[in-house]
Formats: structure tokens, sequence, C-alpha cells
């Protein structure tokens, strides 16, 4: 099948029971066995529900998996993915990742011993470097939230794989219509779903997926002894947004090479970070491992111009954390996503304090266009 097809057509797209074609949503905590010790299909709604399972092949089925894990967030998969290593291992992290993954590994990860070296996984070489004798993982994203930068999942991916390393790839910016990292070598995706695959800024979720055997059955362990599930009402409403997620993707993609084109052609831009951007220095590698570039652009204005008043001149675009969604989102994310990290250590990675993150939505390009340029017009 085709992606279009496959996103509605795949999964568990009919109810077994009654042949409805949206799979219903069973809002059950617990399920009747038949006898004592035997082994029921469905137990407990923490184990497994069939709402939530159904999303999960869903999911599996588009990253070229085997299994998916449904979370109450992207953090919590990221979190019991990272639970699949003990005190003592060492990971390798992307020095341009979400700053609430790196709350997670140095306010919480790091106090049960687990180890984390951040590099730019753009530089091959500086990955192969940081290898220990107890590194188990490299783990990062492309494109990078907020810059916009890629790394090469499958060079990546053959490092890690002659250290026997596991490859864990946030596909959250790229989404399975983008991008597929176990394609490319990877042995699990994560997902902040409340973005994309959501699709319409309604429902918080995460997912991670395995073509792994025994990664697989201590995700399902994991997933159930942590306990984070993604509940039966959001797996449905999940799987609504997924429906539509190639048609989303295809205008997502083309509205942002136009603001891309104009904000290029703008002088009072100093930087764009776009993976579309013909110019940039990993186009090629983009080019080779994404179907399209996605809708996340971010930009920098001229020294002397004011990013928070531009940003506060927007009127169509709307200014708020998250992205993903229909609607056009914009925000500064040294002060607002990516606040929780030390100014040194957020400048080192080259996130500015003036830099301007926008999600380009689905409204007319022409309304989008028109809303940046009279905020242009204000500063
Ligand atoms: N990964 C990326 C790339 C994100 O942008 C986010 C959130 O913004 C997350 C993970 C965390 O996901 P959630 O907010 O669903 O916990």
């Amino acid at each position: 099948m085709k992606f279009n097809t496959q996103v509605i057509h795949g999964g568990n797209s009919e109810d077994p029971t009654t042949g409805a074609v949206s799979i219903p949503i069973y809002r059950a905590s617990t399920f009747h066995q038949p006898e004592v010790g035997g082994q029921a299909k469905w137990e407990y709604g923490r184990s497994g529900n069939p709402t939530r399972a159904a999303l999960e092949k869903l999911i599996a089925e588009l990253e070229g998996g085997q299994a998916g894990f449904a979370f109450a967030s992207g953090s919590a998969a990221i979190h019991a993915v990272f639970s699949l290593f003990s005190a003592g291992d060492h990971i390798i992290v992307g020095n341009d990742v979400y700053g609430g993954t790196f709350r997670l590994i140095n306010q919480v990860l790091k106090r049960f011993g687990l180890t984390f070296t951040v590099v730019d996984t753009r530089d091959l070489a500086a990955v192969q470097a940081a290898i220990q004798a107890n590194t188990r993982a490299i783990y990062l994203e492309t494109p990078t939230n907020p810059l916009l930068r890629i790394s090469d999942i499958a060079q990546i991916a053959q490092i890690a794989k002659k250290h026997d390393l596991k490859t864990i790839v946030d596909n959250t910016f790229a989404t399975p219509y983008n991008q597929n990292p176990l394609r490319l070598g990877a042995d699990i995706v994560v997902h902040s779903a409340t973005k994309y695959l959501g699709g319409h800024s309604d429902v918080v979720a995460g997912l991670a997926v395995t073509n792994d055997d025994q990664i697989a059955e201590q995700l399902a362990f994991l997933q159930n002894a942590i306990g984070s599930v993604l509940g039966p009402d959001d797996s449905w409403l999940l799987q609504r947004g997924i429906k539509t997620l190639g048609v989303r993707m295809r205008v997502h993609n083309e509205n942002t090479q136009i603001i891309n084109d104009y904000l290029t052609s703008n002088s009072k831009v100093a930087n764009i970070y776009y993976p579309g951007d013909r110019r940039s220095v990993s186009f090629e590698i983009a080019k080779r491992q994404m179907r399209s570039f996605g809708a996340m652009i971010s930009f920098e204005l001229q020294p002397e111009l004011d990013a928070k008043k531009f940003v506060n001149s927007l009127k169509l675009i709307d200014l708020a954390e998250s992205l993903g969604g229909v609607e056009s989102l914009v925000e500064i994310p040294a002060i607002m996503t990516h606040g929780s990290i030390p100014r040194d250590v957020r400048l080192k990675n080259g996130i500015q304090d003036g830099l301007i993150r926008l999600s380009v939505g689905l409204e007319d390009s022409e309304d989008l266009l028109d809303d940046l340029k009279q905020a242009f017009a204000k500063i």
C-alpha cells in the first residue's frame, strides 16, 4: 500500500466485532477473563487496550517497524525508551534536541546513573570519538528542534552497528510521511505524536516503534511496568489525525517551501534554517533520506531588528509553543520551548536569543505571506 492508502486502511482500520469502519473507543479498565489463569487477549487497560493496539499497529506499519507503543506524551515515550538502559550505561545524544529531552536527561535520568555525551551528530568523526566501552546507544533528532539540522541516519546507524549500539531517532519533525529512520538502519523511532501525527493541536501523545524483536519485548514490558500509556480516547483521536497525515503533510511541505522562498528574498532576514534550503551544507543528505522537507522553519533577523516585536506583530500566525497543527504557530525558542537550557549551553549549541521558530500550518499561503509582510513592515 502507498502512504495515503496505508494511513486509512492500515492497522486495524475496522472493528472486528461490529465492522464499524472507525475503530471504537474501548473505554474499559479491565476485561472479562474466561477462566482463572487462562490466556485472555485483553486483561487490564494498562497492559493493553484494543483502541490503543490499533493505533500501535498502524504506527508500526507507517514506520516500517514490527511493533509500536503508545504513551501519554512524547516525553513519556522517550522516557520509556531510555529505560531500556541501566545505571552505568552511556548514551551519545545529539546537541540540538528538544529542550524537554535535555531536561529529562539532565534532571532525571542522570540521577539514575545513566551517563551521556552530547555531540553534534552531523559530525560523524565526533560521534565515533564519543563512543566508550560502556556506550549503548546514539540518540538524535533529524531534523532537529529548533535549528533543523540534518544528520545522516544511515551513516550513524552503520557506526552504531559496528559497535553494537542502538540508534534511536526522534522523527517528530519529519513524520513517517517524509522520513522512515528504521528503513535507514535505526533501531527505534520515537514521536511526539502531539505534533503532526495528531495534527490538530488537540491531543498530547507519544509513540515508539522498533523493528527488533528483543527491543519490542522490552518496550512492551516497560510500557506496562512504568505505566505512562495513552488512554483509549486519545488513541482514537490520534488515529483520526493520522488518517489525513499524507494530505496535510503535502500542504505543510508546499506552504513551507513558499515561505522559505519569501524569507530568502527578504533583506531583513539574516539566517534561515530549513532542510529544504538548497544552499544548506546538509541539503544533499536531506534529499537522500527525506521525501520532502517538512514544515518547520527557523530564522534570525538582522542583528539591529527586534525579534520579539516582530513575533508580537504577527496576527494570524499564533504565538504558542508546540508545532505540527493545522494552524501556523510561532515562538522564540530561547524564551519558550528551550528556556530550560542554560543560556551558555544554548548559545554554544547555536540557539541565539533572537531565533524565531515557525511551524507552518495549512492556511492559504497568500494569507501567511501577508501576515509575515505586515509584521516585517512594523520592524
Ligand atoms: N520531541 C520533539 C522533537 C518535540 O518537539 C517534543 C515536544 O515539543 C517532544 C519530543 C516531547 O513531546 P511531548 O510534548 O508530546 O511530551
